[in-house]
């Protein structure tokens, strides 16, 4: 016991043994909050509380295993595996599977995702001949779940004048009918929704006392992590198992709430002392985990925040390094500046590739940094979420391209020939396949003409099919003409994927339209790069081989444990690492623009922010990019706010991180691989690197707008908009060897010689800082001065 108690500061000590009564661990980031929730699990175990007496709910599947397996060093794992640990969802899903009788359910109901449900909402709302242009399901689902995690039935929900006169103004008048059948069904189908776990496990306790008995027998001991992000049915859940004993310990940091978009409120910790009006608070000061650098950097930009509880925070290791604010040119250039970063740590640090992080605030922006990463084959890892070429959306898109290039592409052909939905189920394609078996040619072939080889299908379905036909010949007519980029937005536009994806407002469609964007954004880039090195046209047929070699690089890499992590500063909750990197800092990026029209979405945003730097132990270092291609377009972006809001003295702007590593990696963007050829090149960063320069110093001018000011989106400047007006060659009927020119890029430059004629004529350039560049006439952007 003394031992274990030696492991822990003074407060920290105390908060451990007090076990008496209820209390709150309210404190800053990596002050020990989890590791008081573990040794006091220790603790109590020691005091003989049997370890099926004790719930611990934490907010991940992952935070649960990391406190399973340090609670078992602390008192061995037999023990330990008796614990009640988990999330939430996986605790209560545990209880109403052996409870489920009770409330109409047997215990093998199965649990339905977010796809599946959606889908039941989509039938009920054509059943009930309802418009799904109003009646949005994706919306639908959001407001069905929102009712769940309120706890409002659907009998509550019809009665409530408040919900019916929303739902009449949205509109949505019938949202209680559909809210009513969708429940009916799910239950007639012995199923549940994800919200339906809190859901019934509240309802179970409520409407059976000798249930609720059982369990805060059992339960003894109540302890949760991260209490300042659950929302009212995980805390009335707890607070029913807690209200005989109130032995119940949370832990939690206000300035860490970072999911009130998902019902998450805040005021359950405020509240937490008049719920229980004998409760200890106990404040944790002193950081553990980081630099002192790191620690006031963090304070200082928590301090903007109006709505936070006042906390002292401080760090007792070493001063550390500033923060690192890197500037880049674009969100391409971001990436190399990354992956060189982490290069060079990793040398001069003696550092594992696990040691690093790079946290971002959407999903997309991975894409990026995965290229950079496998340039310089660095290992990585996303965390919680795919890797960007395996996800759904995209891998729908490249099935288009595959079978717009190779129609014959059984696999391709099977992934969209039903997407988007188009009426053609799984028996037509089996027959389809059938067919084709039988006479041995493709499934095409067999679509192109059912009568011909007498495929049994009805008129119905057979002009579904040849309307197929038609869509992708109508893509493949465009191979000889279009550039890659044409008819890649073409074939997102017209197929229907574009509409499906937008008609979605709930966070994972925002971040498949998103994801969309990305993948044009980087096909758009490719082709630019392949036209500046003077190719003429780019075709989709160049694009589909550079991504497949990708994809075949990405098995390989699977095997290698050390890795670099990637993933969303929501998912990084918790957790902690010796080096950070936290990307895209960008007004309408993070913070969101989303977030900006209302200040408690700024607030929000802030403390996702916290959260990011937080997460460092060592080394920290904060990127954004001049440009970055969202939305269908490159923008020029301004540095977040946020860069704005931490005390100077905590940061250093690197300007020497442009230059790249040991410029190795700029030799290999001449091979022409996929994302290496994207248009550029040493000499061009030299350039670039002077621009960055003379603009970049955030400490010296002001470029952050101040926050009641600042302008919208639609007044930044498109880069497209500010590139020269005469980007091309209108006099190039008159150049000579000897002209001198200015190219938009490369700058001042030399004609040495011209070769070819017309429409594929060349120009030699030795530029004065660019070195000799082949300019392929038609295209490149200068003019003769
Ligand atoms: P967050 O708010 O990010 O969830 P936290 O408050 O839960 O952080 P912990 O993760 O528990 O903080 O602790 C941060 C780090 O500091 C961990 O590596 C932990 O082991 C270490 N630590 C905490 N307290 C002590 C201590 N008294 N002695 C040594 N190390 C400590
Ligand atoms: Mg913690």
């Amino acid at each position: 016991m003394e031992q274990l108690l030696q492991q822990l500061n003074k407060s920290q000590g105390e908060a451990v043994q007090f076990i008496d009564g209820p209390s709150l661990v309210i404190a800053g980031a990596g002050s020990g909050k989890t590791r008081v929730l573990t040794y006091k699990i220790a603790y109590l175990l020691k005091q003989d509380l049997p370890a099926q007496h004790i719930l611990a709910l934490t907010f991940t599947n992952k935070a649960a295993r990391e406190m399973r397996s340090r609670v078992s060093e602390l008192v061995g794992e037999n023990i330990a595996r008796r614990l009640w640990m988990g999330t939430f969802h996986s605790v209560f899903s545990r209880i109403l599977r052996t409870e489920a009788e009770r409330i109409g359910f047997t215990s093998n109901f199965t649990i339905f995702d977010s796809a599946d449900s959606r889908n039941l909402i989509k039938t009920i709302i054509k059943e009930l001949q309802l418009d799904d242009k109003v009646y949005k399901p994706a919306r639908i689902q959001s407001m069905i779940s929102n009712a769940k995690n309120a706890l409002v039935s659907p009998t509550a929900y019809a009665q409530s004048k408040e919900m019916l006169e929303y739902d009449m103004k949205a509109k949505v008048p019938q949202v209680k009918d559909i809210y009513k059948i969708y429940c009916n069904r799910l239950h007639a189908a012995n199923t549940m929704d994800f919200d339906d776990l809190l859901y019934y496990t509240n309802r179970l306790f409520r409407d059976h006392p000798d249930v609720l008995a059982g369990y805060q027998n059992r339960f003894q001991y109540i302890l949760v992590d991260e209490y300042q992000d659950t929302n009212f049915a995980q805390y009335l859940v707890v607070k029913q198992l807690a209200d005989i004993h109130h032995r119940v310990c949370v832990v939690g940091d206000d300035a860490q709430s970072i999911y009130s978009f998902r019902g998450a409120n805040i005021d359950n910790i405020l509240n937490f002392k008049s719920n229980y009006p004998e409760a200890r608070i106990f404040k944790l000061e002193q950081n553990y985990r980081s630099t002192q650098n790191i620690v006031n950097a963090a304070n200082s930009l928590i301090k903007q925040n109006k709505g936070q509880i006042q906390k002292n925070v401080f760090s007792e290791n070493a001063v550390g390094e500033k923060i690192e604010v890197a500037s880049a040119f674009s969100d391409f250039e971001e990436g190399v500046i990354v992956a060189n970063k982490i290069q060079d740590l990793r040398r001069s640090e003696d550092a594992s590739y696990s040691d690093f992080v790079i946290l971002y605030r959407t999903n997309a922006q991975s894409r990026v940094f995965e290229e950079s990463l496998r340039k310089k084959n660095i290992p990585y890892r996303i965390y919680g979420g795919l890797s960007f070429y395996q996800r759904k959306e995209i891998k729908d898109v490249i099935a288009y391209f595959r079978m717009v290039v190779n129609p014959k592409d059984e696999e391709a052909f099977k992934r969209i020939i039903n997407y988007p939905t188009r009426g053609i189920g799984a028996t037509t394609v089996g027959k389809v396949t059938d067919t084709a078996q039988l006479h041995n040619i493709s499934l095409w072939e067999v679509i192109n003409d059912p009568l011909k080889y007498n495929l049994n299908v009805n008129a119905g379905t057979a002009k579904k099919l040849k309307d197929f036909h038609l869509l992708i010949d109508s893509f493949a007519q465009e191979l000889p003409v279009a550039t890659a980029y044409e008819i890649a937005t073409k074939i997102v536009k017209e197929s229907g994927i574009a509409r499906e994806a937008y008609q979605d407002q709930t966070p994972e469609g925002m971040s498949r339209q998103e994801n969309l964007q990305e993948l044009l954004g980087g096909i758009h880039e490719f082709c630019e790069s392949r036209i500046e090195e003077g190719e003429s046209r780019v075709g989709l047929i160049d694009f589909l081989s550079e991504v497949s070699l990708l994809s075949d690089q990405d098995t390989d890499k699977e095997e290698e444990k050390e890795k670099v992590t990637m993933m969303t500063i929501h998912a990084s909750k918790g957790l902690e690492f010796k080096n950070v990197f936290i990307v895209g800092l960008e007004e309408d990026l993070f913070p969101s623009s989303m977030a900006k029209s209302e200040p408690r979405g700024l607030e929000e945003e802030r403390r996702l922010f916290y959260v990011a730097i937080t997460r460092a132990e060592n080394f920290c270092m904060l990127t954004y990019a001049k440009s970055r291609f969202r939305n269908g377009q490159t923008n020029s972006c301004h540095p977040s706010r946020f860069l704005r809001d931490i005390d100077k003295e905590y940061l250093k702007a690197n300007t020497g991180v442009i230059e790249g590593g040991q410029g190795g990696e700029y030799s290999q963007y001449s091979q022409g691989g996929f994302w290496d050829t994207v248009r550029r090149n040493r000499e061009e960063r030299e350039e670039l690197k002077e621009t960055v320069r003379k603009e970049t110093s955030i400490f010296e001018k002001p470029e952050f707008p101040q926050e009641t000011a600042f302008p919208s989106r639609t007044n930044f400047v498109n880069v497209k908009n500010a590139q020269p007006k005469n980007p091309v060659n209108n006099n190039i009927g008159d150049i000579q060897v000897g002209a001198t020119i200015k190219h938009e890029r490369f700058g001042i430059g030399k004609i040495v010689s011209l070769d070819g004629d017309a429409a594929s004529r060349k120009a030699t350039v030795e530029f004065e800082n660019a070195g000799t560049k082949q300019l392929l006439l038609k295209f490149a952007r200068f003019e003769i001065i």
